[in-house]
């Protein structure tokens, strides 16, 4: 079993395990509650918040996607988040997370702290000094998120897992933007997986979920302990959805990676775009290690506009092809300005010390036929430079 490539996992998982009609898709179970077969007879679902067959076989098959041991789906990615920092840490314990790590979980991890749940500590994990004097304060858990966002800076998850596990943390890697597909984290020596599977891992922007997955039994317990506790599971009808949206995830995630290279190409040579950040790229400063720990880029990429602010704009509203929207990782493209949608809550200062100047465009490049793609980028660079 363990042998099959993702694309085999992800299609067949639970395929023909329907023992009453022997459908060949597995059936949808609704229902909040189970029967006892007899007093005291426990049954192995009794309770949805607890367990449900459809949000076990997403679970199943997200972890033999990732090579681990046990799964948790959570009704979101930021719930994945808090779920796993909640079963973790206590007031005294502390968590490095990356200085530049997805917003919503920057601002989970810092509310909680200032509440007094746990200590953070925010720091540039590609900065061995500053990495080094962060994990000499001993802190219980690791988040590593790469490549990040906007900017897909790539950081060595082998090498932060050493560092980590020789002062005894556990470590965990938000792998949303590269999945299973290019990236298997528990391999390379992280304990634990998160995604929003919100993203590349549903697949079609139209459910919100997340999971945490670990690399032992004994986690996955506790983990799955708390979930039922603070209610933090996902529903049926989600699990069913996402799992559907996770079949097909091996031919997306190639047509992903093949349209955004050429989109690269194209972009490479116009005159209207300046720094181009893509892992891929040889002059990335990630790019040894992305081919090192990844199979894979991935399919989002940014870039300056090398023109002015006025000509961003009519760029940005000439494109019929990609979206002004956040998010990512759906099969439609996606264009947006992080300073002022994805990222506009971190304030002009900060927004400088990440990099992310008022000239980022990120795209996250969709299954559209990619030279229509190509085409709708060019109108609309032509457009804009008619402008003065
Ligand atoms: C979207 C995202 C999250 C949060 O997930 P939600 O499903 O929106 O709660 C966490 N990490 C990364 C990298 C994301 O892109």
């Amino acid at each position: 079993m363990s042998t099959r490539k993702p694309a085999t996992i992800a299609v067949r998982t639970g395929i023909e395990s329907d023992t009453q009609h022997h459908a060949v898709v597995p059936p949808i179970y609704l229902s909040t509650n189970y029967g006892f077969p007899a007093f005291g007879d426990v049954p192995k679902y009794d309770y949805t918040r607890s367990g449900n067959p459809n949000r076990g076989l997403l679970e199943q098959t997200l972890y033999e996607l990732e090579s681990g041991k046990g799964a948790i789906i959570t009704n979101c990615g930021t719930s994945a988040l808090n779920l796993w920092v909640t079963t973790f840490l206590g007031p005294d314990d502390l968590i490095v997370a990356p200085h530049d790590c997805y917003g919503g979980t920057y601002r989970l991890f810092n509310t909680r702290a200032q509440k007094g749940d746990f200590k953070v500590l925010f720091v540039d994990q590609s900065d061995p000094q500053a990495l080094a004097e962060a994990l000499e304060k001993k802190p219980k858990l690791v988040l590593i998120e790469t490549p990040s966002n906007p900017l897909v800076r790539v950081v060595d998850i082998e090498d932060v897992c050493q560092q980590a596990h020789q002062v005894d943390a556990l470590v965990a890697v938000d792998n949303t933007f590269l999945t299973p597909v290019f990236q298997k984290p528990l391999d390379l020596g992280a304990d634990f997986v998160i995604h929003s599977t919100t993203k590349y891992i549903n697949g079609h922007s139209d459910v919100i979920g997340g999971v945490v997955i670990t690399k032992s039994e004994q986690h996955a317990e506790e983990l799955a302990w708390w979930g039922n506790c603070i209610g933090a599971t996902g529903t049926p009808f989600d699990s069913y959805m996402t799992l559907r949206g996770l079949r097909t995830l091996g031919a997306r995630m190639k047509v992903h990676e093949e349209s955004s290279a050429q989109i690269l190409q194209y972009l490479k040579s116009h005159a209207t775009v300046g720094t181009i950040y893509h892992p891929s790229l040889p002059e990335h400063p990630g790019h040894q290690i992305a081919i090192k720990q990844q199979s894979g880029f991935g399919s989002m990429l940014s870039f300056e506009f090398a023109g002015n602010f006025e000509q961003l704009k009519t760029f940005v509203g000439a494109l019929k092809l990609f979206s002004l929207a956040e998010s990512l990782g759906g099969v439609e493209s996606l264009i947006c300005h992080p300073a002022s949608m994805t990222h506009r809550a971190m304030g002009e200062t900060a927004l400088a010390a990440a990099g992310v100047t008022q000239q980022l465009l990120r795209l996250s490049v969709g299954l559209e036929d990619v030279q229509d793609l190509i085409a709708d980028l060019e109108q609309a660079f032509k457009l804009a430079l008619e402008e003065n």
